[in-house]
């Protein structure tokens, strides 16, 4: 659904309209291009170790241990693919048996439920108005994973400690693995603190964690994530890695492994202020009295049009072609979702977003 819109958004564009995009999932930061020319040679242009580099996996384990407290083996429990979108399918790969299910709660990232469809596997939606206190009833003899997004995308939510520690007594309980999606772990500002799922199960026995270089280094292009668990699945994703992708490009794992440290610190300030500009963004569409699901982190939104008599999709497309403003329908993020649009605040001026903001209040009264 997101991809549809903003293919729709690059026509208009090519075709001169002046297009506010609120429908892009990316920050945009101002990152320098280092040189090529120092980077391992000929080596780079070959395959490398399929567990990625070793330079690279020490830097990611290292960062999870230092940033979120999270023990990660280097050697045995980390691999790096081409995304994070790839760990996630390879991580539902290795779990899966034909016919189990996976918990994910809306409203959710429109790959989730494709990708357990793709393994054979069942999507079972938990719908929008639940939390994660109401998975136990969901849960069947063949449930075999919950998929758990903190930071959200896209409701911008995080999980506390007590709901944490709840989520995990029920996978110890019913003898489920937390596939933890963590692609927005930057993203969080001022006094607030990222959990990672792993910090419950430091051992990693049912927990997975992915996450790439996509938003937290603003490098979405360069197709590097990773994902870690426990050895012995790793062992299992591994396998799959190696029919599936071999590695990401040898090269650009170099790139990132040389200076981790110094991007991380050029994106760190971008990420606080893109932050500060949603919780902006917020306050702008509380004086409107435009309701959204709770949420601080993240860029995104996800906003309420209970109000209009449209859907989500009449809705983003009369937003689009009426008033030139780009969302994605919520009924991309399940069915429960259909009277919600998401709004994504990284890519646009201050100025603009809030006219984007104005434009889908003047549509809400319109359509009433
Ligand atoms: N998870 C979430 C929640 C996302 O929004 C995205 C990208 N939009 C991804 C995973 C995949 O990112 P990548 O494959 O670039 O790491």
């Amino acid at each position: 659904m997101s991809i549809k819109y903003n293919n729709l958004v690059y026509e208009m564009k090519g075709k001169g309209a002046d297009v506010i995009v609120l429908s892009l999932g990316e920050a945009f930061f101002d990152i320098p291009l280092y040189p090529f020319d120092d980077l391992p040679f000929p080596g780079g242009y070959h395959y490398s170790h399929s567990r990625g580099i070793p330079d690279l996996r020490r830097h990611l384990a290292e960062y999870y241990r230092a940033h979120y407290q999270v023990p990660v083996d280097f050697e045995k429990e980390i691999i790096v693919t081409a995304g994070s979108k790839v760990a996630i399918h390879m991580t539902l790969m290795a779990v899966l048996n034909p016919g189990d299910e996976v918990l994910i709660l809306e409203p959710a990232w429109v790959s989730y439920p494709e990708q357990v469809k793709l393994c054979h596997g069942v999507p079972v939606a938990v719908p929008q108005d639940r939390s994660v206190w109401d998975l136990e009833p969901y849960v069947t003899p063949r449930t075999k994973a919950i998929v758990v997004n903190y930071p959200h995308n896209p409701r911008g939510q995080m999980l506390g400690r007590q709901e944490w520690e709840f989520v995990h007594r029920l996978a110890r309980d019913r003898d489920l693995y937390l596939i933890s999606d963590e692609a927005y772990s930057e993203f969080v500002a001022g006094d607030e603190q990222f959990l990672s799922c792993a910090v419950f199960d430091p051992e990693k026995r049912h927990t997975i964690v992915c996450n790439s270089i996509s938003k937290n280094f603003g490098m979405s292009g360069w197709r590097i994530g990773y994902v870690m668990t426990n050895p012995e699945l790793t062992f299992e994703i591994l396998k799959i890695n190696q029919h599936l992708i071999t590695c990401p490009a040898t090269i650009l794992q170099h790139y990132v492994a040389k200076h981790f440290y110094e991007i991380l610190k050029i994106t760190r300030p971008q990420i606080e202020e893109v932050v500060r500009i949603r919780r902006e963004v917020a306050a702008y569409m509380d004086s409107l009295g435009i309701t959204y699901l709770p949420g601080s982190a993240t860029f995104y939104l996800f906003v309420s049009i209970e109000h209009s008599q449209l859907t989500s999709e009449e809705f983003c497309m009369r937003l689009l072609n009426e008033r030139h403003v780009s969302a994605v329908p919520g009924l991309g993020y399940g069915k429960s979702c259909d009277k919600f649009i998401r709004v994504a605040v990284g890519t646009e001026s201050m100025e603009r977003l809030q006219q984007g903001v104005r434009m889908i209040k003047e549509l809400i009264d319109h359509t009433r």
